[in-house]
C-alpha cells in the first residue's frame, strides 16, 4: 500500500498592505502556501501551529509585530458552559420554529453576525495545478508570480454591538422559576448549610432542576408539533457528493446574497468560481474515521446545511479532523437576521463536536479561527466558554480569561507565562525534512547536495512556521 502524502509549496512570507481590523497601512505579515493535498493530520497539526486554510490556500499570521494580533481560538466542547445570551439566541429560534414567532432582539450577543472576516479574502491562484494523488506530479514546474497581488481580508464595516442587557429582553419565561428555587436555597442556607450543600439537598428533593445541556435546548424544536420544519444535512462538499451537487446552486445562491446583503460586496466579486475557490475547494484528503454508525463516516471536508421548510437558510463550511471541528465560514439568509444564525450556528456546531466526541473521544474541541482581541466583532468568541488562546511561542493553549488582561496590556504577548516550557515541536535537526524533487522524495541534504544554487533559506523559515512533526511527514513541493 502506497504511503499518502501531503504536498505543499511554501510561498514565503507576504505582505498585507492594509490591516482589515483597525484599518492602518502597516497590516501585519503573513506565511503563505498552496496546499496541493493534504492528511487530516497533517492539517490538524498545522492548525495546532497557528496555521488555517481558505479554500486550497494556507496561511498563518505573523503575530509579533502585527497591528493586530492574531490569536487562533478553540473551545472545549465538551465542557462548553453556555451563557444566558447564548440560551437566549437557542430558544428564539426554537419559538420560531414551533410558533412561528419572531420578535426583536435585545441580547448581548446582538446582530454580532458571526465574524467571517479573517478567511474572506482572495486567495492567489497557483500558475499551475499539479495531480497529486499520491505523488503523482503531473507538471514539474510552478511559476509563483501571482502571490504579490493577494488581497487581504475585506473590510467589514464593525457595527458596534446592541448595548442591551440579556434582562431586559421582551420576557423572562423562567424568571419566577428562578426567584422560587433562589428562595428555597436561602431557606436551607438559613438552617446554617453552605450554597453547595443547601444546591445538593434540593437537588436529592427534586427541587432544583439540572441545568439544560445543549443537547436539551437545541432538541426543543424537535417537538411534534411545530410551524416550521427545520432539519440539518452534512454533505461531503469535497470532493463533492451527489447530494452537494443537487444542491450546489440553492448554496451559491445563498451565498451571494449574504455577501452582497451582510458584508456589502459587489455581486461581480462573488461569482460562482470565487465561491468554489473560497468554500467548496479543499486540499483535504477524506479519510475513514474507522468506527461505525458515527454521524460522519469519514474526516474532511463538509458542508452543514439549514434547511427551513425545505428552503436552504444557512449554510457552515466546516473541517472535520482528528481532535476537532474546525469552522471555516457562515453564511445565512439575510431575511432571517433577527434569528442570530450566525450564533446559532455556532451552537450547532458545538452539538456536532460533541456528538462525535462520543464515537470518536480524541475529537473534542471546536476552533474557530483566530481572535483579535482589539476587533469587538470577535468578542463572541472568547464568550464561547471555556476557550483557549494559541500560544505564539509554545504553541500551547492558555484559558481565555487569563490572556485577556495582557492582550489589553501588550497587544502582542507570550501567552505562556511559564518560561521553562519550550515549542515541542521545534525543530533542531534540518536532516529529515521532506521535500519533493522532480518527481522524488528527498532529505533536506540530498536535495541541497543536488540543488546546490537553490538558496534554502525560506525552507528553513517553512520549517520553522509549520513544525517538526509537519515538515518531517509533509512534501514541500520544489520544481
Ligand atoms: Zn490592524
Amino acid at each position: 500500500m502506497s504511503h499518502i502524502y501531503s504536498i505543499v509549496d511554501y510561498y514565503g512570507i507576504q505582505n498585507v498592505s492594509k490591516c482589515g481590523y483597525c484599518k492602518t497601512k502597516e497590516g501585519h505579515k503573513d506565511h503563505g502556501m498552496w496546499l496541493y493535498y493534504l492528511t487530516v493530520a497533517d492539517y490538524q497539526n498545522l492548525i495546532d501551529r497557528g496555521w488555517r486554510r481558505s479554500g486550497d490556500y494556507g496561511y498563518k499570521p505573523i503575530t509579533h509585530d502585527a497591528c493586530c494580533p492574531l490569536y487562533s481560538i478553540r473551545c472545549s466542547a465538551s465542557d462548553l458552559k453556555l451563557s444566558k445570551s447564548q440560551k437566549k439566541v437557542i430558544k428564539r429560534f426554537n419559538r420560531f420554529v414551533t410558533h412561528d414567532e419572531r420578535r426583536k432582539w435585545h441580547g448581548k450577543d446582538g446582530n454580532s453576525s458571526r465574524d467571517n472576516m479573517e478567511v474572506c479574502f482572495e486567495q492567489p491562484v497557483p500558475t499551475n495545478n499539479i495531480e497529486c494523488a499520491q505523488v503523482t506530479i503531473s507538471k514539474q514546474v510552478i511559476q509563483v508570480d501571482s502571490i504579490s497581488t493577494m488581497q487581504k481580508p475585506i473590510q467589514v464595516p464593525l457595527k458596534v454591538e446592541p448595548s442591551g442587557d440579556a434582562n431586559q429582553g421582551p420576557r423572562h419565561p423562567g424568571k419566577k422559576k428562578h426567584l422560587r428555587m433562589e428562595r428555597a436555597k436561602q431557606r436551607v442556607m438559613a438552617k446554617g448549610k453552605t450554597e453547595q450543600e443547601a444546591i445538593e439537598i434540593l437537588k436529592a428533593k427534586k427541587r432544583y432542576p439540572k441545568p439544560r445541556t445543549l443537547e436539551d435546548l437545541l432538541n426543543d424544536c424537535e417537538k411534534s408539533e411545530k410551524a416550521h420544519n427545520f432539519r440539518i444535512e452534512i454533505v461531503q462538499s469535497s470532493p463533492p457528493n451527489d447530494r452537494f451537487e443537487s444542491t450546489f446552486k440553492q448554496e451559491y445562491a445563498l451565498y451571494l446574497s449574504y455577501q452582497v446583503n451582510v458584508h456589502k460586496d459587489k455581486p461581480e466579486k462573488c461569482n460562482e468560481n470565487q465561491f468554489r475557490r473560497f468554500l467548496v475547494n479543499s486540499p483535504l484528503e477524506p479519510q475513514y474515521v474507522g468506527v461505525d454508525n458515527a454521524p460522519i463516516q469519514k474526516f474532511g471536508s463538509y458542508h452543514q446545511q439549514y434547511w427551513l421548510d425545505d428552503k436552504l437558510i444557512a449554510v457552515g463550511v466546516i473541517d472535520i479532523l482528528p481532535q476537532c471541528l474546525s469552522s471555516v465560514y457562515f453564511f445565512y439568509d439575510p431575511e432571517y437576521s433577527d434569528l442570530i444564525l450566525g450564533t446559532y450556528g455556532s451552537m450547532r456546531e458545538l452539538l456536532l463536536v460533541r456528538e462525535l466526541h462520543r464515537f470518536l473521544p480524541s475529537l473534542q474541541y471546536y476552533y474557530m479561527g483566530y481572535y483579535i482581541h482589539s476587533c469587538p466583532k470577535m468578542r463572541y468568541k472568547a464568550r464561547i466558554s471555556p476557550s483557549y488562546l494559541l500560544c505564539p511561542e509554545t504553541y500551547s493553549w492558555q484559558p481565555v480569561i487569563d490572556c485577556i488582561e495582557k492582550i489589553e496590556q501588550h497587544g502582542y504577548c507570550r501567552l505562556n507565562e511559564n518560561l521553562s516550557i519550550k515549542d515541542e515541536n521545534d525543530v533542531t535537526n534540518y536532516e529529515p525534512v521532506l521535500i519533493l524533487h522532480r518527481h522524488n522524495i528527498l532529505r533536506y541534504s540530498d536535495f541541497k547536495r543536488e540543488c546546490e544554487k537553490e538558496d534554502t533559506t525560506d525552507m528553513k523559515e517553512y520549517v520553522r512556521s509549520v513544525g517538526r512533526k509537519c515538515a518531517y511527514s509533509m512534501l514541500l513541493f520544489r520544481g
